[in-house]
């Protein structure tokens, strides 16, 4: 066997400045407060990339205010118009996307070939397919004269920092809307880099603020009396509180939250597609992903044999350097989501699962994850009930198609689902009674702007993307 030869992504395609202020009104500003600045950390060496502002309840203010001043300007101006800035934004991204793809792996740990071939081109899809229909919302189905909202107080998660992004300013500008984005606290930093594209792109200040912080000024934007709109990515626990605080406003809001998908695998599934579909559904970025295929549920008479191949394929699985083109799983995000993806498999394991990880080195600096399963996983597991949010996989066995289709649907959340099958009848009847916003048929984890996504029950309300991603910010 032959090693692999480092294959590093440069880093010096990216500038970072030694700190950020807040983007509000089309300028970088200090915050108002003195005191507040968190430092941002590259998750694959710990070393500290740059300090960033924390935005207080002044500073919030002050965005809200920037927004709601462009906001009639904006929305004014013929759909043509603004989707002129749109496709700007989407060509500036495209000529960009090597160093933001580059800044998006150091910020976040994830595999320069995730960011460079998944995230970035999808981020640029986004724009330009929302930017083509900012002429054309009176054909969307949602009236004659389909009306903007006002100001869109935006909150993401760091799984996807510019991807999130996009999925919430290029709907938003496209129906007309302002918005104050507030990106996560372990990644703010291709925000601030946008922050720069949509000057680049010239456009009209205020239309796009964004502010920096940790979970308080996320709190101060969405319970902000001046927005008129919030849609939230993250956890379904935060969503609960959002949702308390909104209700009983004007305010409209969607939710975008947890999940705990199934993978179902059949047996008459093509079995080595099906096992790169199942480390697609879980390893891929590093299984930081609402949508993951973190329950695989295999028929019992292909079990040993589909556990064999899976476990031969991960042990291929190259984990370290993000910046290395040949790294399949990267860092993991934070220490603090590290000790959670610690603790559940540490429970699993107490609870009487099998674990297994492939042999394999881990860095001694920054958070790592050996890519993880755990066989003998029975429903009442709290690894098969609760999101982990990491590289662990629980593998539960079925016999029938119904027994499949109980198991999928027993969970309180309901984002995603996959099912492996070569009948197409099969894949339908399963498909049609799984209770998940999402059901991939013999592929995983496959995105496209074109196409709704969002949840049941406890994974949130509204849909992002599409034609129907729309109607979120339209009144
Ligand atoms: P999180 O803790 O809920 O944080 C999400 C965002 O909300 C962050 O910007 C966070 O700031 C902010 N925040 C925290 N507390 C808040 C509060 N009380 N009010 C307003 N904002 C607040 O979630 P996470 O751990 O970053 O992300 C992981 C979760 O996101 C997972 O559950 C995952 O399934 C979900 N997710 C869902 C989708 C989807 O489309 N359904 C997509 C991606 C991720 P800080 O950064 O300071 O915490
Ligand atoms: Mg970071």
């Amino acid at each position: 066997m032959f090693e692999y030869a480092p294959a590093p992504e440069s880093r010096s395609v990216v500038d970072i400045a030694p700190s950020y202020g807040l983007f509000i009104d089309g300028e970088f500003v200090p915050p108002a407060s003195s005191g507040g600045a968190f430092k941002t950390v590259n998750p694959a060496t710990e070393e500290v990339l740059a300090e960033v502002s924390t935005a207080g309840p002044e500073d919030i203010d002050r965005a809200v205010a920037a927004a709601r001043r462009a906001s009639g300007p904006w929305s004014a101006l013929p759909g043509a118009e603004r989707a002129k800035y749109l496709f700007r934004i989407a060509r500036i991204i495209q000529e960009r996307s090597r160093e933001l793809a580059v800044l998006e792996s150091l910020d976040n740990g994830k595999p320069i070939r995730e960011s460079r071939d998944v995230d970035l081109p999808l981020v640029a899809a986004h724009f330009f397919y929302y930017a083509g229909w900012a002429d054309k919302l009176r054909y969307a189905g949602f009236g004659d004269n389909p009306r903007p909202l006002g100001v869109a107080a935006q909150v993401i998660p760091w799984n996807f920092p510019l991807l999130m992004l996009a999925w919430k300013i290029a709907p938003a500008l496209a129906t007309g809307n302002t918005v104050v984005l507030k990106p996560a606290e372990t990644t703010p930093l291709s925000a601030l880099f946008f922050a720069d594209v949509c000057r680049q792109a010239d456009l009209p200040p205020g239309v796009v603020n964004i502010v920096t912080g940790a979970g308080d000024a996320g709190r101060t934007l969405v319970e902000h009396p001046g927005v008129d709109k919030v849609a939230f990515t993250g956890s379904t626990e935060v969503g609960r509180q959002i949702a308390r605080s909104v209700a009983g406003t004007r305010k409209r809001l969607t939710l975008e939250l947890g999940g705990k998908a199934a993978n179902i695998v059949f047996d008459d599934a093509p079995i080595d597609q099906a096992v790169e579909g199942i480390v697609n559904g879980i390893f891929f970025n590093q299984g930081h992903v609402c949508c993951a295929g973190s329950r695989l549920l295999v028929q019992e008479s292909i079990a040993e044999e589909l556990l064999e191949s899976l476990k031969r394929r991960m042990a291929t699985l190259r984990v370290g350097d993000p910046l290395d083109k040949n790294t399949d799983v990267g860092a993991i995000n934070s220490a603090e989501q590290l000790e959670r993806i610690r603790t559940l498999s540490d429970i699993g394991a107490e609870e009487g699962a099998e674990r297994w990880s492939p042999p394999c080195t881990l860095p001694s600096q920054g958070f790592w994850f050996a890519p993880t399963i755990f066989t003998g996983v029975t429903q009442a597991h709290r690894i098969a009930r609760e999101e982990i949010f990491g590289p662990v996989l629980s593998v539960l066995t079925f016999r029938t198609p119904d027994e499949a289709i109980e198991k999928a649907n027993n969970t309180p959340y309901g984002l995603s689902a996959g099912i492996w099958s070569d009948k197409g009848s099969q894949i339908l009847a399963v498909a049609d009674k799984l209770r998940a916003g999402v059901v991939w048929a013999n592929t995983f984890n496959k995105f496209d702007p074109t196409s709704p996504f969002g949840g049941y029950k406890e994974s949130g309300y509204g849909r992002e993307g599409g034609r129907h991603g729309l109607e979120a910010y339209l009144a």
